[in-house]
């Protein structure tokens, strides 16, 4: 399997809960490096372009307003299949199916407040890393 970069957010809901350590372990432990990370509190036009191929869900205004209510924690995480395997460890969308020792399963708070966000396919990996990272800044 080739080596792969995902775009990874620590979510407000758990930089606010002091849990970015635990997360990053979890990362850590499944064998996908960080290979940048910084912290940032996003802006409404920044969460809401990220998040703009959800524009027409009912979700999209209260995701956007979740995004900007705490800083986040951007990443990406570089490992063999890391676009699946990251979102193996994040576990299903929303934690009442994520599967047990998954982040969304210990950590998550409902559906929308679910912790984390990665990647779903190398196309949206590359213009998401694209959107918050420049070149200079992963440092594999
Ligand atoms: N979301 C929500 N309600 C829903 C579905 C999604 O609030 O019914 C939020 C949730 O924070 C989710 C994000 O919108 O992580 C993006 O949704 P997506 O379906 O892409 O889930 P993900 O890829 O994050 O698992
Ligand atoms: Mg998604």
């Amino acid at each position: 399997m080739a080596v792969e970069r995902t775009l990874s957010i620590i979510k407000p809901d758990a930089t606010k809960r002091n849990l970015t350590g635990k997360i990053n372990a979890k990362f850590e432990d499944a064998g996908l490096r960080i290979i940048a990370q910084k912290r940032v509190q996003l802006t409404m036009e920044q969460a809401g372009t990220f998040y703009e191929v959800h524009k027409e869900r009912p979700f999209y205004g209260e995701l956007c307003e979740f995004m900007v209510s705490e800083p986040v924690v951007l990443q990406v995480l570089e490992g063999e299949g890391a676009i699946l395997k990251n979102r193996e460890v994040m576990g299903a969308t929303n934690p009442a199916d994520a599967a047990p020792g998954t982040i969304r399963a210990d950590f998550a708070l409902s559906v929308g407040e679910n912790s984390v966000h990665g990647s779903d396919a190398p196309e949206t990996a590359a213009a998401e890393i694209a959107y918050f990272f420049a070149g200079l800044e992963l440092v594999g």
